[in-house]
């Protein structure tokens, strides 16, 4: 499969590789380590993305070069390689341009149900841990002697960012070992790339966490946790919603806690964020709000008011755990 799939993209002149909107750490490490992939076949590739890399990923090699497609920009292109989501339309402003061109568009991604028969070509697989796996079997399918400093750094900060740091049920003996290679191969030292991902928090940032794990509720025994961010602690404490990043974790730590939804005001919707313990499918939860994800990690979108998605949210996975 693996191999298959690079023969494919090998054919292209320039290829655009976007990634989704709202960039993480997988996003943005498999599409760096992809452009090197491609820049080492002598391919052209450009790198797209609506959204800005946040801060704490702003020190990966190539990043300056992401740009936000435009429809001149894109036609350039003679193929392009999705990034990190499952359909089109997790990809932003030009997700009608991936639906439309007759140009071939492929993917490399772990979500769960991407479209059948859409994608020119699949480097897919919903059991591994992070999209910058999959890079990696790529490039160790192709040439492991081109994991150098860069490529390391990139895989590594996909893989660390999409298992919360090895600690997801989707960690098995293959993470760790590819990881192993990865620091090998690359020279590079964990606790550095490490303390660039995380360590990098303003005083802002921990006002604000203090105020919304404060706020803190549990819903059915015990087994679910809401947490919610609204505008006024963001005004309150000088912070954006690039500083929410990874908040929706925190109450996983509570023994009872089986699942933990964040909720959060942005562009007059309610970005909705959830993450569990393996005991509830969140994948499908977020399907019936017109989102989706992982079984672990998913999310999802409401128009209207924070108590309504609140209740919604409750409702449905009190009726999942039985309650
Ligand atoms: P997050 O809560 O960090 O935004 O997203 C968690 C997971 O759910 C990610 O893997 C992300 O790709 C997926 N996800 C988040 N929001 C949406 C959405 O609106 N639609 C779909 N299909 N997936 C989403
Ligand atoms: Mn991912």
């Amino acid at each position: 499969m693996v191999k298959k799939f690079a023969e494919a993209l090998s054919k292209y002149n320039r290829v655009g590789l976007v990634s989704h909107v709202s960039p993480d750490g997988d996003a943005i490490g498999s599409q760096l380590a992809l452009y090197s992939w491609f820049r080492n076949k002598g391919i052209d590739a450009a790198l797209f993305n609506d959204d800005e890399v946040p801060d704490n990923l702003s020190w990966m090699e190539h990043q300056d070069r992401i740009q936000v497609p435009t429809q001149e920009l894109l036609d350039e292109c003679d193929a392009y390689l999705l990034v990190d989501g499952n359909h089109p339309s997790r990809f932003g402003a030009m997700a009608e341009y991936f639906l439309e061109t007759d140009k071939p568009v492929y993917l490399i991604d772990h979500h769960l149900d991407p479209p059948k028969d859409f994608f020119t070509g699949m480097l897919w697989d919903s059991e591994a841990s992070s999209t910058a796996w999959l890079v990696y079997k790529l490039f160790e399918v192709t040439g492991p002697e081109q994991i150098d400093r860069k490529v390391a750094e990139a895989l590594y900060c996909g893989i660390v960012t999409d298992t919360g740091s090895f600690r997801f049920d989707s960690v098995t003996a293959e993470t760790h070992f590819a990881i192993g290679d990865i620091i090998k191969r690359g020279g590079i030292r964990p606790s550095e790339v490490f303390a660039r991902i995380y360590d990098d928090k303003s005083l802002a940032q921990f006002k604000l966490l203090g105020k919304v794990l404060d706020d803190i509720r549990l819903y059915c025994d015990d087994r679910l946790a809401v947490v919610r961010a609204t505008e006024q602690m963001l005004a309150e404490t000088g912070c954006t919603h690039n500083d929410l990043e990874g908040f929706v974790n925190y109450p996983l730590s509570i023994s009872s806690v089986l699942v933990s939804v964040m909720f959060y005001e942005r562009d007059d919707r309610i970005k909705i964020s959830l993450r569990g313990k393996s005991k509830v499918d969140l994948n499908q939860v977020a399907r019936k709000f017109n989102g989706g994800g992982h079984f672990n990690a998913a999310g999802s979108w409401h128009d209207g008011p924070m108590t309504d998605a609140v209740e919604m949210v409750v409702a449905e996975i009190g009726s999942v755990l039985g309650n």
